[in-house]
């Protein structure tokens, strides 16, 4: 395996590989760029395939999560750490802990955070051997509701651009795919707006509420991208967006939740050759770590009316992704990765 000459390696400061015998912790934790504050990720607990398979997630989802903070304005940097097993059956709080030494001996170059395979309880454990952890028992709330309210923000913005009005989304027919934490949530503030709602989801109960509860029109799940509307909201899996069905989309407009939706960069480039306008993933649903970074963990005293001030931020950096895109004649995941670089890259 080679670290330099891995596909998804970009300069990234630190590569750490940690094991311990006693518990058979094995990890990665991987810190891409630290030039606006520490790099802070969530820590996933997954069986990967191989060694090559879970250094690949680290090295990806680090540098993503450097583009996101830089983008959502915030003093932080990108990490990301795995744990290579199966969260359900060789999870211990002794491996737990384990990984705990593992972060601190980083030295808060690398905070990490609740992911995939990992509950707060998890965290509570990595918290009594270091500090540098977020999302604890005694900090952590849940952020689905203000990524939601960032992901209405992305979507309003998204509204003017593409249709040049400045009255709201009253009227607007947006379908939305996948009715979880966010999901839901998110139909439910498009409804209070007045926009018109389409929903799918595998889970027919949460369909059935949405339409008992916003007179939501339910979609197949199979077609909900292709729905007639003028917004898909992708909230449930990624790479939606794809050689498939980029082609069968009726919407004009894609703003989601949905960590990368797009299967490929390239599918940015198709999105805006069809007319579609594209909200990139990682600044529109940047609300949970928007809120991470004012709870007490980073010294903040999660004052709401300050985060939702900061997650209509999300609006602006939006809007001016639209105007550059429209100037640039370029791609919106492209401007929005070049924006990102502008911040966390020092001038040469
Ligand atoms: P969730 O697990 O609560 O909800 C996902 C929903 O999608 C579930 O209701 C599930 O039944 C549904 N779903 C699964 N497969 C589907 C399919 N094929 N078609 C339609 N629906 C399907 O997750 P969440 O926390 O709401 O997150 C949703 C998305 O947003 C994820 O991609 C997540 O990574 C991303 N995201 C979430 C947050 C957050 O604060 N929770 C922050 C950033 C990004």
């Amino acid at each position: 395996m080679t670290v330099f000459s891995a596909p998804d390696f970009d300069g990234h400061e630190h590569v750490v590989f940690g094991h311990d015998a006693e518990t058979g912790l094995r990890a990665i934790i991987a810190v891409h760029n630290t030039h606006l504050g520490p790099g802070v990720g969530g820590c996933r607990m997954w069986d990967y395939a191989d060694d090559v398979a879970a250094l690949r997630d680290a090295l990806r989802l680090s540098q993503g999560m450097t583009y996101k903070s830089a983008l959502a304005g915030l003093p932080f940097g990108g990490g990301k750490s795995v744990i290579l097993g199966d969260a359900r059956t060789e999870k211990t709080p002794e491996l737990m802990r384990a990984m705990g030494r593992f972060v601190e001996s980083l030295k808060g170059r690398y905070i990490a955070a609740e992911d995939v395979g990992m509950t707060v309880a998890d965290m509570d454990e990595m918290a009594k051997v270091t500090t540098h952890v977020t999302g604890t028992s005694k900090t952590s709330g849940n952020p689905s509701p203000y990524t939601a309210y960032g992901v209405l923000r992305g979507i309003e913005a998204a509204v003017e651009h593409r249709f040049q009005r400045n009255d709201g989304i009253d009227g607007i027919q947006v379908a939305v795919q996948g009715l979880g934490s966010v999901g839901f949530d998110l139909a439910r503030r498009l409804h209070e707006r007045g926009a018109v709602l389409h929903v799918a989801d595998i889970n027919v109960e949460a369909v059935t509420r949405a339409a008992d509860t916003f007179g939501a029109t339910p979609v197949n799940t199979h077609e909900v991208h292709a729905a007639d509307v003028d917004v898909f909201a992708p909230c449930a899996l990624g790479a939606v967006i794809n050689d498939q069905t980029v082609g069968e989309l009726r919407a004009r407009i894609v703003a989601g939740s949905a960590n990368n939706q797009l299967a490929e960069d390239r599918h940015g480039s198709e999105l805006m050759a069809r007319g579609v306008l594209y909200a990139p993933d990682y600044v529109i649903n940047a609300g949970g770590i928007i809120e991470i970074a004012h709870g007490p963990d980073f010294g903040g005293d999660h004052d709401d009316a300050r985060i939702y001030a900061h997650l209509d931020r999300i609006h602006d950096t939006l809007s001016e992704i639209f105007q550059r895109a429209d100037s640039e004649q370029a791609a919106t995941n492209a401007v929005a990765d070049r924006m990102a670089e502008e911040r966390f890259r020092p001038a040469a």
